[in-house]
């Protein structure tokens, strides 16, 4: 009676609630991750995302080591290796957590659960997010969400009896190449140990000042927790990080101003939760536009001239380019740089929300499909219940970056620039170009305030023709935050029936 662990985005062993269900049985446990390489291929994977998942593969099978037993990882699809498995060791159930992914996830879930059920094998799977599934009314979301984060963090099993016959073609992860990418050269490493001193070293220092930190692109790197892809990956817990925030932060010992800063960095662990219930709810995120109605904003396709200078970092913006080649290179960068490289690309460059954010999503190691396709349509206005944020890139700059500090950094063509200068190069004289350098910078792709003047007034524009109370009102009604004034929310009727809404809701009936 062999039972399959099967992970997906929860590589770790405590705080595990699938792993601890199975050590409870005694029953010999598989613990399985599978590569699978129809997902390594879609368009928003790529292998800086795999190098962080074979790092924490790695500590997974130490940790599942000191537990007796070890991971098997196998390369395959799904339900090709369930098949083989059950021919081999005659598993009888598969225990894992619920994923919020993208539509292939959903999809690939969709089959597993069938082919258990189609051949009698138990599945079972538990919820590690503050994330719903088929969520009725989205007023009871955040009492569930807390609910969720104050249950007790469960120890990692002492002992995951092991399979009589180890599994054939197991794989070692360092050994394993996915599809390509660009290579990242400074990237962050993976696994639970790394993900745990994150947390102790954020919590211990580094979160003091929080708040006031992680804006600027030169404070976010130390000043953010930089726990996003352990949270998304689940090398750490979601739960026990937040367990250990609340812990320190109530203490009364605890430094009031960091008490403030631990409450911000909380609500954030909220946020992660309240962006990802959005692609639950409507998994269509992923491919268009949150506000129907907004879908057409932008007709024809994308211009491929801006979008490849936008992707290089060679838009002529110092902020921008040197926002998109620290990305490019650490994969990582702090939200307000997010939210200006998406702005940028949907306001200024005028382009279609879709290419950006897949491009994006290649370059974040922390990539997470709920939180990003929500932020990326929030960026480019097309949720229609959030503020037109228009990023002026200049403006940006002589405010978070007033020295230069960080142009210079990663744009080596602007490096002797004087910082009064270094935020429009374009308006430096040939004497000064001539003095400092510069001259190797590309001109800016066009006249940025122009460019946002327009985009303003046509989205302006498109909101009044196209735009319809109703329609904003659903997406208020589903996707709203609760938090702050009450909204004038209209009631689904649905509700009163308890029926659930369409597409993900009911996958998993
Ligand atoms: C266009 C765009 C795309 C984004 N894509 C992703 C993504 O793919 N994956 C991802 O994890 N975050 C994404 N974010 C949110 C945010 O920028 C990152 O979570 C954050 O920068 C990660 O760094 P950190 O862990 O040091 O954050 P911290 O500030 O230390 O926050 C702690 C955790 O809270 C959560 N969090 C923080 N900010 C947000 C937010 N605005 N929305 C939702 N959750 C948040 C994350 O899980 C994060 O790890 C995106 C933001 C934008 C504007």
């Amino acid at each position: 009676m062999t039972t399959v662990v099967w992970f997906k985005r929860d590589l770790r062993t405590h705080d595990h609630a699938p792993l601890a269900a199975a050590a409870e049985l005694g029953a010999p446990v598989i613990a399985l991750y599978v590569v699978e390489d129809d997902y390594w291929n879609l368009p928003d994977s790529s292998d800086r995302q795999w190098g962080f998942v074979r790092d924490s593969l790695a500590d997974l099978d130490r940790q599942l080591a000191r537990a007796d037993n070890r991971l098997t990882v196998l390369r395959g699809d799904m339900i090709s290796v369930l098949k083989s498995l059950k021919r081999s060791h005659d598993i009888q159930r598969v225990f894992c957590h619920q994923e919020t992914g993208g539509q292939w996830t959903f999809d690939r879930d969709k089959a597993v659960i069938g082919w258990c059920d189609e051949q009698q094998v138990e599945f079972r799977e538990w919820n590690q997010f503050g994330v719903v599934r088929r969520l009725t009314d989205r007023d009871l979301w955040d009492r569930a969400w807390t609910d969720l984060m104050r249950r007790p963090v469960l120890p990692a099993p002492g002992h995951l009896p092991a399979p009589g016959t180890p599994v054939d073609g197991a794989l070692a992860p360092k050994d394993i190449e996915v599809a390509a990418g660009a290579a990242c050269p400074d990237p962050q490493a993976g696994g639970s140990g790394k993900g745990e001193s994150l947390l102790k070293s954020f919590l211990e220092r580094r979160c003091i000042g929080y708040q006031y930190n992680i804006s600027s692109p030169n404070t976010a790197v130390t000043a953010c927790s930089r726990l996003s892809p352990h949270i998304a990956y689940g090398s750490v817990s979601l739960r026990h990080i937040y367990q250990q925030a609340k812990a320190i932060g109530g203490h009364r010992n605890t430094l009031p101003r960091k008490q403030k800063s631990l409450t911000s960095f909380r609500s954030r662990l909220h946020w992660h939760c309240h962006f990802i219930q959005k692609l639950e709810d409507e998994p269509e995120l992923e491919f268009r536009a949150m506000h129907r109605e907004m879908e057409h904003l932008k007709s024809g396709p994308n211009d491929s001239e801006r979008l490849q200078r936008w992707q290089e970092g060679q838009t002529g913006w110092p902020l921008v380019d040197a926002c998109m080649r620290a990305l490019n290179h650490t994969g990582w960068i702090n939200f307000r740089m997010r939210a200006m490289l998406m702005a940028v690309a949907s306001y200024q460059l005028w382009l279609h929300w879709r290419d950006p954010a897949l491009h994006l999503a290649r370059l974040f190691t922390d990539f997470e499909p709920g939180i990003h396709y929500s932020q990326t349509q929030m960026q480019s206005g097309l949720t229609g219940i959030n503020a037109l944020r228009i990023y002026n890139p200049v403006m940006q700059s002589q405010k978070l970056d007033p020295e230069g500090e960080f142009i210079r950094r990663w744009i080596p063509e602007l490096a002797g620039l004087p910082a009064e200068m270094i935020h429009t190069p374009w308006l430096m004289t040939p004497a000064q170009k001539e003095r400092f350098g510069g001259n190797t910078y590309i001109a800016p792709v066009c006249d940025h305030q122009q460019a946002a003047r327009v985009a303003r007034k046509a989205v302006g524009e498109f909101r009044r023709q196209h735009v319809s109370r109703s329609e904003t009102e659903r997406v208020l009604d589903r996707h709203g935050s609760r938090k702050g004034p009450v909204q004038n929310r209209p009631k689904h009727p649905e509700r009163k029936t308890g029926k659930t809404s369409d597409s993900q809701l009911s996958l998993f009936d």
